[in-house]
Formats: structure tokens, C-alpha cells, sequence
């Protein structure tokens, strides 16, 4: 965020993110089908183990909870990590400061038509 020009710049791009990825139906559909099957899948692992092991109900609420919110959490952060940094860089560029769409190497003056960093062709 710190190589856009201003920091309304840079806003514009989270909001106009949020816009496009967080405020849209499919992904609260997708995250909420996502925490059902987690849900499901951890506690009916935690209901196998109960037999061994007893559990009091307010750690196996935890364990459910934490898996189902830590697992949710880590997957979303990777999958959108490659997306928002591919669209930050797109963004970027389309503001005229040129940056490489794959290693976010600063293009600026560069001629040679290739990132100097990682040898992407521009
Ligand atoms: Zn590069």
C-alpha cells in the first residue's frame, strides 16, 4: 500500500477490493458453506474422539470453534494473497507507476522491456 502516490489512493483501492470480493453474495455463501462442512467435519472427528477421551463441552465448542475460524481464516488470507496483490499491482500500473505484475519490482525509467528483478517480460 505504501507505493501508491496518496493515501486516498490507496483507500480507493481497498474500498473499490471490498467492492468487488467482500460485499458480494458469493462470498459470504462460500464462507458460510465453508464453516458448515469444517464445522461438521470437526466435530463429528471430536465425537469419535469423546469416546477415548472425554471432553467438557466448553472445549469442544473452543476446539470447533477455533479450528472452523483459524482453518477459515488461514485459507481465505492464501487464496486472496495472489488476488489482491495481482490487483493492488494492476492498480498501480493503471495509476502510471509501473510495477511488475509479478515480483512488484518499480519499473520506473525501465526500457529494456523486462523486469530486471525476475525477467518478466512487460
Ligand atoms: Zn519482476
Amino acid at each position: 500500500m505504501g507505493r501508491f502516490p496518496e493515501k486516498k489512493d490507496a483507500k480507493e483501492a481497498t474500498v473499490d477490493w471490498s467492492k468487488r470480493h467482500v460485499k458480494k453474495l458469493s462470498f459470504w455463501i462460500g464462507l458460510i458453506c465453508y464453516s458448515a462442512l469444517v464445522g461438521l467435519v470437526v466435530t463429528g472427528l471430536l465425537i469419535g474422539i469423546r469416546r477415548w477421551i472425554p471432553l467438557p463441552p466448553a472445549l469442544f465448542g473452543g476446539i470447533v470453534g477455533g479450528v472452523t475460524g483459524g482453518t477459515g481464516f488461514i485459507a481465505m488470507r492464501w487464496y486472496w494473497r495472489d488476488h489482491y496483490r495481482r490487483f493492488l499491482r494492476t492498480r498501480l500500473n493503471t495509476l502510471g507507476i509501473p510495477i511488475c505484475m509479478k515480483c512488484a519490482y518499480d519499473l520506473t525509467a525501465n526500457e529494456s522491456g523486462a523486469c530486471p528483478e525476475c525477467g518478466t517480460r512487460l
